[in-house]
């Protein structure tokens, strides 16, 4: 024992050796670079615009090019391609003065060429070996064509479905947030030595989708309780797990934006958190804190940089400013020279001066994206993503016999499969569900399809909801003769799938709705077929979690399949004949209606709770008109088998100090197919020196059962899950009275007790 500890002493000492005589290096190899740096070079390396007139072949000429060669970039971002990348990082080590490479960035978000299904989705899985996996497939693709940084993983709770940017985020929970946080950049980032990683960015911190009222870019405010809390620990997570870089949100956080705010970007992220990279605005979003009313360009431009910015997105508010700033007094050379640092540090992380076109390898570019086993894994996980929301008779799944009649207007769409966020993608080869359904059914099955209504009555609304080459190829009929045609192809089939919802741009940046049911359009659609008497199977694409009370109350089957990315088609397939099984949980609550919202289950108990099962009572918080229940907790999905938990066995009634708990439940597949289930672990601490919420997640583990199968899962628990920031914002846990509940959702729970003294 004394000696394999002595081993492990011995190791960590020299891996930390190692790591100093890295990091003098680097600092010998920045310090004797920035001596040779003139003001204007220094301030030129904290810019970072966008690919903006680049054309190939043109780079010097055009003004970036330009600027390249005075100096006056750090960064390039949004610009394809590996002959592109190296003409452009060419301008840059030849023609400027002190030849130092560019970093090229791009919205890697839920793959590159390969799309994998969008990050809401993704969550879902619970599975991080299978979202780690998408981030190394997404960064071994970006990196084989030039890229080396991707704005990613984005680690917004967001808790408001009308909020559109809900779909890039891991849903509303802190605990698996983070979890999902953690995997991203170790997915990106791997060993940054290696020409297949790239730099993570983590956004967008912070708070961003608190914004009030579900509207993007809004204002924010909570209690910094809450920040710590709910909030603040999936950012700490990612910057824990090594994310070069982060990036400051839009919003204001506590009265000042985020851009400008030196608590958040200083105090918290740096000092409390130990972050090493740089912080990189959003886009714009230093020249925003004019009309935040923060002040002139060269005021909030300096207000930045002494925050903490070290680069600045597009809006060249340092660019145009610090120099005369620093006249002025209103900054330091060391302010600047802070920042230029951490931007030439991350360049030398990612070995950029041993070797600038370190990514530009064209046979990579050639043999590496788009890969047969890069889409063989795309389609595995987003089966993987797919929530089973009702699967009433059993109509699911579907016999490869038979006619089909599949139905809606994004039954035969493939431009929007890959889902919002998919910068790199070429829709053409995205596989539509139609597609998907034919190759898979096989000859036994009629298909038969209609696309029966337009994604919105209202043009223009669809316009706003098919941008960036998302086509809906709008239909000009009017809804009656479209739904008249969909009946009458209906009528020939034995069952229906309608795949109805939103277009992947119905979220996504700037896409918030005050609606956040399916547009009425379809639902007129989807009501017809209903009254068919035909089984109907509702395939929904969202972004969001949707009101879909009414469809939940009369729609049979239901798979939302979010937007699954390029093989989503072949994916929803697998899952409709049941060559896979779906075995997704939701990370979002799904409320009744708006009205509802924001809606979550870790929330507080309040003085009047309304009772167990009850729907309203007066002087309880409850509303008039609906009761306060969603209609899909968090954490819920069914699978094409049923599994049956046993009761709570917990290894003691009480603990003391740092005493594990093992808390152990059986659970038995006891339907007719060999399922995957994700086993819930929850934690109430019922008195508390501050308010508690009503439960938390503290654990899961998904495993995979035989039709017949059993097995007991078991938790150990330490006071490390108990621990929670107090009043004074010191991260502990109070002795007393703890539920325990498990289950296969956040509210069919198994409850036991335990009195845990410190
Ligand atoms: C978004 C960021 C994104 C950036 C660069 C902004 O509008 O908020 O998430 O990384 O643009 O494309």
């Amino acid at each position: 024992m004394i000696r394999k500890f002595f081993l492990i002493a011995m190791i960590a000492i020299a891996v930390q050796a190692q790591a100093q005589t890295q990091r003098a290096k680097m600092n010998a190899f920045v310090d004797g670079l920035m001596k040779k740096m003139t003001l204007g070079e220094k301030i030129g390396q904290l810019n970072l615009p966008g690919s903006g007139d680049i054309v190939t072949g043109q780079a010097a000429n055009s003004d970036i090019g330009k600027k390249i060669e005075n100096g006056q970039l750090g960064g390039l971002f949004n610009i394809k391609s590996v002959a592109k990348i190296k003409e452009v990082q060419r301008v840059a080590v030849e023609k400027s003065r002190l030849h130092i490479p560019l970093l090229f960035g791009m919205d890697v978000i839920h793959g590159y060429e390969t799309e994998f299904p969008i990050p809401l989705a993704l969550s879902c899985t619970w599975n991080m070996n299978a979202i780690e996996r998408s981030a190394r497939i997404a960064a071994t693709e970006a990196s084989a064509d030039g890229i080396c940084w991707t704005f990613s993983p984005m680690v917004d709770i967001a808790r408001d479905p009308r909020w559109g940017r809900i779909a890039e985020g891991s849903g509303e929970d802190p605990y698996l947030g983070s979890m999902v946080a953690r995997a991203m950049v170790k997915g990106y980032q791997g060993d940054l030595s290696k020409n297949n990683n790239i730099m993570a960015c983590v956004k967008h911190y912070a708070l961003y989708g608190a914004a009030e009222a579900g509207r993007d870019y809004n204002t924010t405010d909570m209690s910094r309780i809450r920040m710590y809390n709910e909030y603040l620990p999936p950012y700490k997570a990612a910057v824990q797990a090594g994310a070069g870089s982060i990036m400051a949100s839009f919003n204001e956080v506590d009265g000042i934006p985020a851009t400008g705010n030196k608590w958040l970007l200083t105090e918290v992220l740096r000092r409390q958190w130990g972050f090493k990279g740089f912080v990189v605005t959003d886009y714009t979003g230093i020249n925003e804190m004019m009309a935040h009313g923060m002040g002139n360009l060269p005021a909030v431009s300096a207000l930045a940089l002494k925050a903490g910015v070290d680069m600045d997105m597009v809006g060249e508010g340092f660019l145009t400013t610090l120099q005369q700033s620093l006249k002025a007094g209103k900054i330091t050379l060391q302010d600047i020279n802070n920042a230029c640092r951490l931007i030439l540090e991350a360049k030398y992380k990612l070995g950029l001066f041993d070797n600038p076109y370190k990514y530009c390898d064209e046979k990579r570019a050639a043999t590496e994206i788009f890969t047969e086993a890069n889409l063989r894994a795309a389609r595995e996980i987003a089966a993987e993503s797919f929530v089973l929301l009702r699967n009433k008779g059993n109509i699911l799944p579907l016999k490869k016999a038979g006619t089909i009649a599949v139905i809606g207007p994004l039954a035969d769409n493939k431009e929007n499969m890959p889902g919002t966020w998919s910068v790199a993608a070429d829709f053409s080869k995205a596989a539509s569900l139609l597609s998907g359904i034919k190759a898979i059914a096989g000859d036994n099955v009629k298909l038969l399809y209609a696309k029966g209504s337009n994604l919105d009555a209202d043009p223009a609304f669809e316009a706003r909801a098919g941008m960036f080459g998302k086509a809906l190829g709008r239909d000009n009929r009017p809804p009656e003769e479209m739904i008249k045609e969909a009946l009458e192809t209906a009528a020939g089939a034995d069952v229906i799938v309608a795949a109805l919802g939103e277009s992947a741009e119905m979220t996504g940046e700037s896409s918030s709705r005050s609606n956040i049911e399916i547009p009425q359009t379809q639902k007129d659609l989807l009501q017809a077929l209903i009254k068919t008497g035909k089984p109907v199977v509702l395939v929904l694409f969202t972004g969001r979690p949707l009101a879909i009370k009414w469809e939940s109350g009369h729609v049979p089957a239901i798979l939302n399949t979010w937007f699954g990315g390029t093989e989503a088609g072949y994916a929803i397939a697998d899952v409709l004949f049941g060559d896979v099984n779906p075995s997704g949980k939701l990370t979002t609550t799904w409320p009744q209606n708006v009205g509802q919202v924001p809606l979550y289950y870790a929330h507080k108990n309040t003085g009047r709770p309304l009772g167990e099962e009850k729907w309203f009572e007066k002087f309880r918080s409850n509303y008039l008109d609906v009761s306060n229940d969603p209609v899909y907790p968090f954490g819920y999905g069914l699978s094409y088998t049923t599994f049956t938990y046993g009761d709570i066995k917990l290894s003691r009634t009480s603990s003391k100090g740092n005493q594990p708990l093992t808390a152990g439940i059986t659970v038995a597949n006891t339907g007719p197919y060999d399922g995957k289930e994700i086993v819930q672990l929850y934690i109430r601490d019922v008195v508390g020196s501050i308010t508690r919420p009503v439960k938390e997640l503290k654990g899961f583990q998904k495993i995979a059962l035989k039709a017949g199968e059993s097995k007991t899962v078991s938790f150990t628990i330490t006071p490390d899950d108990l621990k929670f920031y107090n009043y004074n914002l010191v991260y502990d846990w109070e002795p007393g009275e703890f539920e325990i509940m498990i289950g296969p959702n956040s509210k069919d729970v198994k409850t036991a007790k335990i009195n845990w003294t410190k």
